[in-house]
């Protein structure tokens, strides 16, 4: 069993309360993680500011290097890492899976390390000199969701890092180990009081409210729901504290008449289906042109059967279950209201633990619950659409506007209608490929503020101009 631990001001800190976390594959308890209340976060927050006097004085190749330590630390202990999210979030260790998630929070690492924001000289004559420069905030509070537990938590710490704040972490209660035992691993390379971690129940102890409240944390940078997300928005407003929100989203596909159903299937699946669904940026509705509608179904039915769901610790699986009951639940509502009026082509109903096989439902359109909200699960509505400008209407009949995808052979006319797409991001012929040269974030209710480049790294900063 995983008994897990807080870090604070560089050291393990005690607590009283745990709580359980289970590995849903299995329903076996897995590990213990602290139940950290007020006072803990209190001293997370002390000692993240106590370190940004000096840390923030460092200089940008010095904070360079501990961010290249940084990703060579989480390199070394790739594995020891990808096994603990497989166990407690259920990814499978392969194809898009916890390995590929270290992959990523190593290749994330390093390309934040060689990011910088050079100052600007913006005026320099007889009248004066003035210079922008970006400053970095203070301690920033990092709250993550539980889909990918060490990803998203190397998106926050990193840029946060880099531009020479401090942070207060803290992991969701669902998946809270591999997020512990990272911040563990990196205050073995960072000076202490730079990263600390925290973690609650939510229950009898919830941090995350506390933290977007706090008085002394500058920034929230939050990844979750966009209900959340709002409450996060709502505390944050009394003390004026920078956030970027990084919220829900529910992606549309659309599919035109002249896409190669064979060839774009399997890129189609995956963009829906990666991590059993629960990620933000997978497709969440798929429009298709009725002329290839019937062939497209046939495809993704074809492609899905192929792909292997069960115990991510078994290197044959491609897929693994939902991760929790409450989110299990709501895919599960979703898909039997669908089955009323719509067919069920692939899957439709899980017969084991938390295990939702693939699910295609066809015959549906916008107003539907399955359409309309987030599923966050492995549950794909495929919608039929006669007219283009009906199609573009209704992927942007959304409240939602994270990202987005359309699928053709004429790359220029997918392009046009790409940017019309009312959403962050947007993709021709694949899926939520995120990448750490390319800012990522929602628009309408997806949250705003962007992650990643530098426009992501602005985000922890203030401008400061000098005029001499
Ligand atoms: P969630 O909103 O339930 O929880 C997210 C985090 O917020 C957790 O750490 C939780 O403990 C904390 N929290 C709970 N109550 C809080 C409060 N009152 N104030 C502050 N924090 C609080 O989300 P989830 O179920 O963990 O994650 C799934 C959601 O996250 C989906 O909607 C998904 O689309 C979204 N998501 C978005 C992105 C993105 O980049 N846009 C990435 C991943 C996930």
């Amino acid at each position: 069993m995983i008994e897990s631990r807080m870090t604070i001001g560089g050291r393990t800190r005690e607590v009283a309360d745990y709580f359980s976390v289970r590995n849903p594959a299995t329903n076996e308890l897995l590990g213990l993680a602290p139940n950290g209340s007020q006072s803990d976060l209190d001293a997370a927050v002390a000692s993240a500011h106590l370190a940004f006097g000096s840390w923030s004085r460092r200089t940008d190749e010095e904070l360079r290097e501990f961010c290249i330590a940084i990703a060579k630390k989480i390199y070394m202990h790739s594995e020891e890492l990808a096994r603990i999210v497989t166990q407690e979030q259920g990814k499978p260790l392969n194809g898009f899976g916890s390995r590929w998630e270290l992959a990523g929070a190593v290749a994330w690492a390093t390309a934040t390390a060689d990011l910088s924001l050079p100052s600007r000289l913006l005026q320099a004559n007889e009248q004066a000199t003035i210079e922008l420069s970006y400053k970095p905030l203070g301690v920033v509070g990092s709250i993550t969701p539980w889909n990918f537990p060490v990803l998203i938590a190397i998106w926050h710490i990193l840029p946060a890092l880099r531009t020479g704040n401090t942070v207060v972490i803290k992991p969701s209660p669902y998946a809270p180990l591999a997020a512990l035992r990272l911040v563990e691993l990196l205050n073995e390379v960072l000076p202490e009081g730079v990263l600390n971690s925290v973690s609650c129940n939510d229950r009898t102890s919830n941090l995350g409210a506390a933290m977007s409240s706090d008085l002394v944390i500058r920034k929230v940078v939050f990844t979750g729901s966009c209900a959340t997300g709002q409450r996060v928005m709502q505390s944050a407003a009394l003390t004026m504290k920078r956030l970027t929100l990084e919220l829900g989203g529910n992606d549309a596909g659309i599919v035109l008449a002249d896409a190669d159903p064979k060839d774009i299937a399997e890129n189609l699946f995956w963009g829906a289906f990666i991590n059993s669904g629960q990620t933000c940026a997978a497709m969440k509705r798929l429009y298709v042109h009725e002329r290839i509608h019937d062939d497209v179904c046939e495809e993704l039915v074809s492609i899905a059967k192929q792909i292997p769901m069960g115990n991510g610790l078994s290197e044959y699986y491609l897929l693994g279950p939902v991760q929790n009951r409450v989110q299990f639940d709501k895919v599960d509502r979703l898909v039997e209201a669908a089955k009323k009026k719509g067919e069920v082509i692939l899957g439709g109903a899980a017969d084991d633990g938390l295990f939702f096989p693939a699910t295609l439902v066809c015959g549906l359109e916008n107003g539907d619950a399955l359409v309309d909200e987030e599923q966050f699960g492995p549950a794909l509505p495929i919608i039929r659409f006669s007219d283009e400008e009906a199609a573009i209407r209704a992927a942007n009949d959304s409240r939602n506007g994270l990202g987005g995808s359309v699928w053709s052979r004429d790359i220029e006319h997918a392009r046009a209608v790409a940017r019309r797409l009312e959403c962050g991001s947007v993709w021709v012929n694949r899926h939520g490929l995120l990448q750490p040269n390319a800012p990522f974030g929602g628009t309408k209710s997806s949250g705003f503020g962007v992650a990643f480049a530098s426009e992501g790294l602005r985000e922890y900063t203030d401008i400061q101009v000098l005029h001499s």
